[in-house]
C-alpha cells in the first residue's frame, strides 16, 4: 500500500500524539462525568481505540454507521443512517468521535439526531479537520489536526474501502484513482 501513496502527512508517532493531547484535554473537560462516546463507522474505528485508551472517565461506546461518500472521492448530500445505536442519550453528554469533517454536513445530521433524542450536550472530537471543505456552518470541539482540501486515505480513512488499515494519513498518487 505504501507505494500508492504520494505523501504522509500525519504519520504514527504525530497521530499518537494528538490522542494523547485530546485524552487529556476530554478527561480534565469531562472530569466527574460519564459521556456517551459515539464513534463513527468506519472512518473513526482507528481514532476511536486510540483516543479512548488515553481517557480516563467511565464512558459508554457506542457505533453508529451513516453513508455519505458512496466509495468516491467526493462528497454527496445525501446522508442516510445504516445501523443506529440502542441506547438511549436522552440526557446525557454524548461525545462524537470522527476521522475528519469535511462538508460538515455528517455532523449536522448526526447533531440533529441526537438533540432531537435529547442528549444533554453533544460535542465533537476528530482526528482532521478540513475546514475548506465546508459546506455548512458547524466545528468540531477537538481537533487532532487541521487538513488541507484534498483527498486522503489511512488510519481509518478509506477510498472504496481500502487504504483503512495504513497506519498513517497520507494522500493518494493520483494515477491511483484518476481511472
Ligand atoms: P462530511 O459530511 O463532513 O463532508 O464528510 C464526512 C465524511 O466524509 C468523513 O467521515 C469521511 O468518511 C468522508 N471524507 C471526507 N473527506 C475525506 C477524505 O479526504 N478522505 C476520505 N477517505 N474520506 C473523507
Ligand atoms: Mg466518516
Amino acid at each position: 500500500m505504501d507505494n500508492d501513496i504520494q505523501e504522509v502527512l500525519f504519520d504514527q508517532d504525530s497521530i499518537h500524539h494528538a490522542a494523547v493531547r485530546l485524552g487529556k484535554q476530554i478527561t480534565k473537560d469531562y472530569a466527574g462525568e460519564e459521556p456517551v462516546v459515539l464513534s463513527v463507522l468506519k472512518g473513526a474505528y482507528l481514532w476511536t481505540a486510540d483516543l479512548l485508551r488515553e481517557v480516563d472517565l467511565y464512558v459508554k461506546l457506542e457505533f453508529i454507521k451513516i453513508s455519505s461518500y458512496h466509495g468516491g472521492v467526493s462528497s454527496t448530500n445525501s446522508i442516510s443512517l445504516v445501523t443506529d445505536i440502542h441506547s438511549d442519550v436522552q440526557g446525557r453528554d454524548v461525545i462524537i468521535l470522527e476521522d475528519i469533517v469535511d462538508t460538515g454536513q455528517s455532523l449536522l445530521f448526526l447533531k440533529k439526531l441526537l438533540a432531537e433524542r435529547g442528549a444533554k450536550s453533544i460535542q465533537v472530537a476528530t482526528l482532521l479537520d478540513k475546514k475548506e471543505g465546508r459546506k455548512v456552518e458547524i466545528r468540531a470541539d477537538y481537533i487532532g489536526f487541521d487538513v488541507r482540501n484534498e483527498f486522503v486515505v489511512g488510519y481509518g480513512l478509506d477510498y472504496k474501502e481500502m487504504y483503512r488499515n495504513l497506519p498513517y494519513v497520507g494522500i493518494l498518487k493520483k494515477e491511483v484513482y484518476s481511472d
